[in-house]
């Protein structure tokens, strides 16, 4: 099975992210998406979040409806999570590092599962920073959904210099919108077009703070959700 793996804060998940999802699920046949909201980012620490039980509960409110799209727990803290042992405080405060949650799904993978990871160019963009990031392209298939102004120059750049293509290759790529499939030695990356959904968490948060309708960014159980828990005022 073709599974996909689609980590983010989700604070909230919106309509981009479904439709990151659903465009993946159909260009690389996906069987099952897992999309894993992490109680501690790396690359967002400064920023205050939600907390991790609200993050989840819109994330499953958003995927009810589809069979494919799981809300999953792999990155939650320890006390929401499966029993895992310690509870010690160190080890909560630990970034969730993809490597880490890559190489956690894959021990329940058969042997003809393959991982794609799912992931905005923006994010894309700051790839070569993850810990481990050789690695985590070396254990998946990469799916990453074009934002306007980048090209495929700018994917190829963002790679981990020891899998980045010859500078001549880069340049050739300059003019050319990110698009199709880049093959290289170490890395596979499956590039969407342009979604052109322009929604986003920060948007979103920012409409709730001046109390305007959400409607146009997420669907009405998350927009619920929201207000209820008087989230983002
Ligand atoms: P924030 O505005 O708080 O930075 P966000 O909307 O970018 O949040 P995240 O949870 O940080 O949401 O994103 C998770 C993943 O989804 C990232 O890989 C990001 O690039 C991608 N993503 C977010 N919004 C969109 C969108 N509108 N279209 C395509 N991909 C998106």
């Amino acid at each position: 099975m073709n599974i996909g793996l689609f980590g983010g804060t989700f604070d909230p998940i919106h309509r981009g992210h479904l439709a990151l999802a659903r465009e993946a699920q159909g260009r690389c046949k996906l069987h099952r998406i897992y999309f894993v909201p992490a109680n501690i980012p790396p690359h967002k620490q400064r920023q205050p979040l939600s907390p991790f039980l609200h993050r989840f509960a819109m994330v499953a409110l958003a995927t009810a409806q589809d069979k494919a799209f799981v809300p999953s727990l792999l990155e939650a803290p320890e006390e929401n999570g499966p029993i895992r042992g310690s509870q010690n405080k160190s080890h909560q405060d630990k970034p969730n590092y993809t490597i880490d949650t890559v190489r956690q799904l894959k021990q329940s993978f058969k042997s003809n599962d393959k991982l794609f990871l799912l992931i905005g160019m923006d994010a894309f963009a700051d790839i070569a920073k993850w810990h481990e990031a050789e690695e985590v392209f070396r254990e998946c298939e990469f799916i990453v959904a074009n934002r306007p102004g980048y090209s495929l120059a700018d994917v190829a750049n963002a790679l981990p210099e020891s899998l980045r293509p010859r500078p001549e290759l880069t340049k050739l790529f300059q003019k050319q919108a990110a698009n199709g499939d880049l093959v290289l030695k170490g890395a596979t990356i499956h590039l969407l077009g342009d979604l052109r959904q322009p929604a986003s968490a920060t948007a979103i948060r920012q409409a709730t703070a001046a109390g305007k309708p959400l409607s146009r960014f997420v669907d009405a159980p998350v927009a619920e959700y929201i207000k209820k828990m008087g989230l983002y005022k």
